[in-house]
């Protein structure tokens, strides 16, 4: 009987430390997908990216746990987190951003081989323990698909501003994808809308753009399953190429297509949460 209280009174000092440290973050996004390789992580930080320059005060949430890379994609590989009196704090990424990830408390080439319970856990804590301070958004990179994490943070953060949808213009992406949407509304959150990546491929040379997989699947998906279409970003060798530097595309280069699109999604998302 003991062991019960004791554990109810550490569960609702748990839940009064969520409400104050989520208190002081104004915007909740998460970036979801249907399955993986669609660019779920690269729309993340650059969607991050965007909002840190135009002056916002912005965190990076990086719940995918057995696949984190957020580390990678904002060249904060091998940086782990700091210790102080009120917890544990992000790591400072480009253009003041905070970051977290479980790669910040793990060796770089450790799997995290955790079943659903500790997964779930860690989520929790990220939320919890971590000292986000004052921010104006947090944009939370979830894991492909309708699992563990996803769950979690539908759970814990009721108050969502909403999620961005990230597929591929194949059909085999539209149809996954539409689970996600579903998840999202089973769970309350609010859809923003769906961004279609690796659409077509401009030529560098010539300027013309070749539909490398088909197009438009994306957006027809959206159409049918009513839900906003925010825009496609092309096929772009040098995204990956900054990618990989942990240059994010949309700072690192300004006047390329895939930027251009890029910064036509984010007035969508600001326009969203005007509403
Ligand atoms: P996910 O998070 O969905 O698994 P990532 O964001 O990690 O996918 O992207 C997978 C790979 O594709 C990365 O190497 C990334 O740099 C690359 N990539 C993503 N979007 C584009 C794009 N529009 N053009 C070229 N490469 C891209």
């Amino acid at each position: 009987m003991a062991q019960l209280q004791a554990y109810r009174e550490q569960q609702s000092e748990e839940q009064q430390k969520l409400k104050e440290r989520m208190g002081k973050i104004k915007h909740k996004i998460a970036i979801i997908s249907g399955k993986g390789g669609v660019g779920k992580s690269t729309v993340t930080v650059n969607l991050a990216s965007a909002f840190a320059a135009k002056g916002f005060k912005v965190g990076v949430l990086d719940a995918d746990i057995h696949g984190p890379s957020v580390p990678r994609l904002l060249g904060l590989e091998g940086q782990h987190v700091k210790y102080g009196p009120p917890g544990a704090f992000p790591v400072d990424g480009p253009l003041g951003m905070k970051v977290m990830s479980i790669d910040f408390f793990l060796s770089e080439e450790m799997p995290t081989i955790w079943r659903g319970p500790l997964k779930m856990r860690a989520i929790r804590q990220f939320l919890v323990e971590i000292v986000w301070g004052e921010l104006d958004f947090l944009f939370i990179d979830l894991p492909p698909g309708t699992g563990d994490e996803p769950l979690s943070i539908a759970q814990l953060l009721p108050e969502m501003d909403g999620v961005v949808i990230v597929t591929m213009p194949t059909g085999l992406s539209s149809s996954i994808v539409k689970k996600a949407i579903t998840f999202a509304e089973r769970m309350n959150m609010p859809i923003i809308g769906v961004v279609e990546n690796m659409s077509g491929f401009i030529c560098p040379h010539c300027g013309v753009k070749t539909e490398i997989f088909q197009s438009g699947g994306g957006e027809k998906m959206a159409k049918d399953t009513h839900v906003p279409f925010l825009g496609s970003i092309p096929i772009d060798p040098k995204i990956s190429v900054e990618s990989d530097k942990g240059h994010p595309f949309v700072i690192a280069d300004k006047d390329s297509a895939a930027t251009k699109a890029f910064v036509e999604i984010v007035d969508k998302v600001e326009v969203f949460l005007k509403k």
